[in-house]
């Protein structure tokens, strides 16, 4: 039954393929691929929601901002693109759910919207990304918003870090900080809906870059780092 046999030895190979830690291609679980090119799907996280207000600061509440700001890169990256928002409203969705809802669209870059809480000093946007498939495209939104950020001096910019929506998602991910609460200045341009919408422009246009040109012109890729997922007793998630 030479039938069966190949049935059996491919479906030996499909589990060994399933087992294997590092899946290649699309769904490697560590990110340690080019950046991508040519998607047209983007889901948009607005950060926390409902019970989870994030930062509070200076009259300023975080999870009202980030949903103000998701909704407007999803108007300014229009019809060609198909943005996908995580929330559309006032509720909470756990971190690991954003990244199951993420893991549906194969094709797709998430990037989440977050405001910063720090010393009152600090100020200006920092853009968060771990995996080098992710590198790319937080240079460009970094870029970008620092173009449209005038108080950005000071703060690390571009920072390489393990958490839960940088790491965990099998596609490329990041986590954009548009500016501190905390922060005078960047508290009187967050609260002002013109700001915001530089803020969403300066983002959408990363992400069109990003589709557009893929990694090139933003120099040498990251090493992959192969840490392990990120999980909720980790530091900061
Ligand atoms: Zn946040």
């Amino acid at each position: 039954m030479p039938l069966l046999r190949l049935l059996f030895a491919l479906s030996l190979i499909a589990l060994a393929s399933c087992s294997s830690p590092v899946r290649r291609g699309s769904h490697s679980t560590y990110g340690d691929r080019p950046g991508p090119q040519g998607f047209r799907t983007v889901i948009i996280d607005a950060g926390h929601g409902g019970r989870d207000s994030g930062a509070r600061a200076r009259g300023l509440v975080e999870k009202q901002l980030a949903l103000d700001v998701a909704k407007r890169v999803r108007s300014d990256l229009g019809m060609g693109f198909k943005s996908v928002l995580m929330r559309e409203n006032d509720h909470f969705v756990e971190l690991d759910g954003r990244v199951a809802v993420a893991n549906r669209y194969p094709d797709a870059v998430l990037v989440s919207i977050h405001f910063n809480y720090g010393h009152r000093r600090r100020a200006g946007p920092e853009t968060y990304y771990w995996r080098t498939d992710s590198y790319a495209l937080a240079k460009r939104v970094q870029q970008n918003l620092s173009a449209v950020a005038p108080y950005e001096s000071g703060n690390a910019g571009l920072v390489r870090r393990r958490l839960r929506l940088t790491r965990n998602p099998t596609i490329p991910c990041i986590l954009v900080e548009c500016g501190y609460l905390t922060n005078a200045n960047d508290a009187r341009l967050c609260g002002t809906a013109a700001y915001r919408e530089k803020l969403a422009q300066a983002i959408a246009k990363a992400i069109r870059s990003q589709s557009a040109l893929g990694d090139a012109g933003m120099g040498p890729l990251p090493r992959p780092i192969y840490a392990p997922p990120s999980r909720a007793g980790d530091a900061r998630g």
